[in-house]
């Protein structure tokens, strides 16, 4: 059974893998031939450009889910915002979806297909690494999947070819997902006793 890809994008992005999932077998596989292609028990992908990602909503795949934890983004730590949800299928099967890389995560106990749990960020080890100048570069989700206990790679049941497509994404979007995201700089620096610039 696939879900549809837990992105909200307008139709004229897709969506991209840009790191597949590698088991820490195959990363041990690479390692005993010399190659460095390290575990990645995730994927990250992308909608359109890191810039055009940032601010995409991520939204829930599942029927339905239940929020298991969410932390907001702390930029002065550099860590960002993610959040941890669980599905369970009529035949019992247990789905918890991870994501990190979020500039902001919803906190909301029940979230129903399509409503969005959390917007893509770029905190965190990201690629390209955002600057003062291209301060939306890095965009991207690092999505994860558990399914019965067992980590396993995301595209074995979220389909990238159908994503959410919607009018309430894109720019739209983005503008609220910035400025809240520089406002939670702002909070950090303040608590900090750091003036900020602007
Ligand atoms: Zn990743």
């Amino acid at each position: 059974m696939m879900y549809p890809f837990p992105f909200r994008i307008p139709t004229n992005r897709v969506v991209s893998v840009t790191q597949p999932f590698r088991s820490t077998e195959l990363a041990a596989f690479y390692k005993s031939k010399g190659l460095n292609y390290p575990e990645h028990t995730a994927i990250d992908a992308i909608a359109g450009t890191p810039v055009e990602t940032f601010g995409t909503p991520f939204v829930c795949p599942f029927p339905t889910a239940k929020l298991l934890n969410f932390t907001q983004a702390d930029p002065v730590k550099g860590t960002s915002a993610r959040i941890v949800v669980e599905y369970k299928d009529p035949s019992g099967n247990v789905f918890v979806l991870g994501c990190i890389h979020l500039s902001e995560a919803i906190n909301k106990p029940t979230f129903h297909e399509g409503e969005t749990m959390g917007y893509i960020g770029n905190f965190g080890y990201v690629l390209p690494e955002p600057t003062i100048g291209k301060p939306l570069d890095g965009g991207h989700a690092h999505i994860t999947l558990i399914v019965n206990g067992t980590i396993v790679d995301p595209l074995m049941y979220l389909d990238p070819r159908k994503p959410f497509y919607g009018a309430d994404t894109g720019a739209e979007k983005d503008v609220p997902a910035i400025i809240r995201a520089a406002e939670r700089i702002r909070e950090a620096l303040r608590a900090l006793g750091i003036k900020p610039v602007a």
